[in-house]
């Protein structure tokens, strides 16, 4: 007989974090960076733990001249030729993980295989729809609490990726443990992603479509194979210039979050988090 689990599990839209004492004078003071130590290479990493998605659109090289720019690194995407690889790639260190997962068993278990990295997330993506395809997934705040709660427990580490539509939900999935946080959609519609910018309806937009999508897999695999359903959508976002701006907000707010729940360094920010469970995450009188 099918087991219903009827745990609460919870989604970035159905908390807010807590607000507590701080001593801390300016959101100057806050230091975003990490160093992590990974469990099976022994690798070290230092930086601001935010990831490009390694999306054709946004995972591109000139997106991770910024991102670096600004200690954060980007998952490029496969696609591009080994002789624009080698173009780019002297001076440009990789880094490995493995995923996607989503629940706290499946972590140990790719731990304990020697992976350093477990991504979490099936199904909270922006131009995602393996929800609606395939009917799995899991709400992604309690499968990053969750996930992260048991990679820790073995000193390996999680990239929660996915579902993040604001600088609010990156401090959020840190909130609930997560060590590093991949962005897809949050980077959409830069000068930095491929594609052309259009004009549409008398405003400029720019492509950006799931790695599951119809249009990712005409482009790159020549359509979408018999066997299997497109498990993405293509949507036309606003363009949005360059990606500079767009930085230092998702940076600004993730300070701020700090600020407000008194954590000094990112690192205290999951130590500090207690969320609270809301019906309602803002005024919606104007939109
Ligand atoms: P976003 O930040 O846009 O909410 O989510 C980005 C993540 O969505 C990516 O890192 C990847 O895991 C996931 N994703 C990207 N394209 C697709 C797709 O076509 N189908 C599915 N199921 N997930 C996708």
């Amino acid at each position: 007989m099918p087991r219903v689990d009827a745990d609460l599990k919870l989604d970035f839209k159905d908390v807010l974090l807590r607000p507590k004492r701080s001593s801390l004078k300016s959101r100057s003071e806050v230091d975003l960076t990490r160093t992590f130590t990974f469990r099976n290479s022994k690798q070290t990493y230092t930086g601001i733990p935010i990831i490009v998605a390694n999306m054709d659109t946004v995972g591109t090289f000139e997106m991770a001249v910024v991102m670096a720019k600004h200690a954060m690194f980007t998952a490029i995407h496969k696609h591009y030729s080994l002789e624009e690889w080698k173009l780019f790639a002297a001076n440009h260190p990789e880094c490995l993980e493995a995923g996607n997962v989503v629940t706290g068993e499946m972590v140990e278990e790719l731990i304990l295989s020697g992976a350093d990295i477990i991504k979490v997330g099936i199904g909270p993506g922006s131009v995602c729809t393996t929800r609606i395809k395939t009917g799995v997934g899991y709400p992604q705040l309690s499968a990053v609490i969750e996930c992260a709660d048991s990679a820790h427990g073995l000193k390996g580490h999680i990239i929660s990726d996915g579902g993040c539509s604001c600088p609010g939900d990156v401090a959020k999935a840190f909130g609930a443990g997560a060590d590093f946080v991949m962005l897809g959609g949050m980077f959409a519609g830069h000068d930095q992603c491929a594609g052309e910018i259009m004009e549409k309806n008398g405003k400029k937009v720019k492509l950006f479509y799931g790695m599951s999508s119809d249009t990712a897999m005409k482009k790159h695999a020549g359509g979408v194979a018999e066997y299997r359903a497109s498990e993405g959508r293509t949507v036309e976002v606003p363009y949005r210039g360059d990606v500079e701006l767009t930085i230092l907000d998702i940076l600004g707010g993730l300070r701020s979050t700090c600020t407000y729940v008194g954590a000094a360094k990112l690192k205290e920010l999951s130590r500090r988090t207690t969320f609270i469970r809301v019906t309602q995450q803002h005024s919606q009188v104007f939109s």
